[in-house]
């Protein structure tokens, strides 16, 4: 059995935040390979290392004095060497990195110093192995990463080693450090998992696991038990601040469950995510795995007699929000009308132009258009084999007083969309919440 286990910013924040990631890589033998982020906020306006390297990078860039700055991150480093009672000389790997940016650093390798020196540390305290993502992590020149090759070389790399990996970045192929997008430990994680055919992948961050929905609009929401990738996708889409389904791919490709746990809570079981689950084994009566939702979508809705059965039509009728380069969100559609759901942002600026050729071209009797219209969407793949969910949803938001505008549904029954006035938005979140989840 093995976990790959990687640890936010937040878990590494501290001399605190380092011992409770201890506990729980020991208190499981199968958790063997750890990969970590630069030390994260401790509260609310604390600063992330990861940010302040880059503040440094832009004050040597621009030649001015980075030392305040620089003086902070040595601080925190330091102090959780202190605190934990390490041996780790982190005073000379600081000062060959400040000789570094003296003399000339990339800014990718000197912001990617955040994760190493946290891993650094992790492994010291830890006992395990440190073993550095330049090693194995492989780009392309292009930018993209060699899968092949970094699997292989990880493989190799940590064969019967228990080991702490620094997230964020790796190597190109002339052996410059590069680092991958922004929160891009998630991938690095997901790509060890991957490589070392691990057997769940485990994410440890500061909350119990993706939430049912948004906890701007409701509050305190339970975390989801279990969701497909499929759903998060949907959920992350229609605008769910969860886990972003990029950043995982390595571990989808493979099909190995991902596990999202918060440290400060180590008993919960968090949240899982794999391709499928079985759900005849499930006692969770819920039809709805989370909800969410965007604001400001305009509908174009186009009429004319026997719109339906006139080929050709509908292609026409796209091909006009194609050439003003407005990607169309659903389509709802009736015997003699269709609607075209467009975010409002991206049509505005074009959408006289649009109604004008629209117009010209197709000649309907009646084109509508309505503004302000904020998308809803409760995603469950229990809905495609529970009778009534549909109803259930329009009936709980029709008895609170909220004027549904439009329905549509993905064919695969993943979800069902709803479209309400923008003031409607969160009070539709909330009663949706309330009715099926509470
Ligand atoms: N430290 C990096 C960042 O703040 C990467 C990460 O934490 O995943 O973006």
């Amino acid at each position: 059995m093995l976990k790959v286990v990687k640890f936010g910013g937040s878990s590494m924040a501290d001399a605190t935040q380092f011992s409770k990631v201890k506990q729980i890589v020991l208190s499981d033998p199968a958790r063997r390979v750890v990969v970590v982020s630069a030390a994260g906020k401790r509260f609310s306006d604390d600063h992330k290392i990861t940010d302040l390297l880059y503040l440094c990078y832009a004050h040597l860039k621009y030649g001015v004095a980075c030392d305040s700055v620089w003086q902070i991150i040595c601080d925190r480093y330091t102090s959780i060497r202190n605190d934990l009672g390490l041996k780790l000389d982190i005073e000379a790997e600081l000062s060959a990195l400040r000789e570094k940016m003296d003399r000339g650093i990339t800014q990718d390798e000197l912001v990617s110093r955040g994760e190493y020196l946290a891993a650094r540390l992790m492994a010291d305290y830890l006992g395990f192995d440190f073993l550095d993502a330049e090693m194995w992590l492989k780009f392309r020149f292009d930018g993209t990463i060699d899968q092949e090759a970094s699997y292989e070389a990880l493989q190799h790399a940590a064969e019967g080693h228990k080991v702490v990996i620094p997230g964020f970045y790796g190597t190109m192929p002339n052996g410059g450090i590069r680092v991958l997008t922004r929160g891009g430990s998630d991938i690095t994680g997901a790509l060890a998992a991957a490589a070392l055919g691990a057997d769940v992948y485990e994410n440890w961050t500061d909350v119990s696991g993706i939430l049912m929905a948004d906890p701007r609009i409701v509050k305190d929401p339970q975390p989801i038990e279990r969701i497909t990738y499929n759903e998060l996708r949907e959920l992350s889409y229609i605008g769910a601040q969860v886990l972003h389904e990029g950043t995982i791919f390595p571990v989808r490709e493979k099909n190995i469950p991902l596990n999202i746990r918060n440290t400060n809570d180590p008993d919960h079981p968090g949240t899982l995510i794999m391709d499928e689950f079985d759900d005849t084994d499930s006692s969770e009566q819920r039809f709805i795995t989370g909800i969410a939702g965007r604001k400001n979508f305009t509908i174009v809705t186009v009429n004319k007699a026997g719109l339906s059965s006139t080929v050709g039509m509908l292609r026409r009728i796209l091909e006009v929000f194609e050439k003003h380069g407005v990607s169309i969100e659903y389509v709802p559609s009736g015997i003699d009308c269709v609607s075209l759901v467009v975010a409002t942002d991206k049509a505005s600026a074009c959408l006289y132009s649009i109604l004008g050729e629209l117009q010209k071209e197709i000649k309907p009797d009646n084109i509508k258009v309505n503004d302000n219209i904020a998308i809803v969407a409760a995603v469950g793949r229990k809905m495609a084999y529970r009778s009534g969910s549909s109803g259930k949803i329009f009936a709980a938001l029709g008895e609170n007083g909220i004027n549904i505008r439009m329905i549509t549904q993905g064919p695969d029954e993943l979800n069902i969309i709803v479209g309400v006035d923008n003031k409607d938005f969160a009070k539709s979140i909330q009663v949706l919440y309330d009715s099926f989840v509470r």
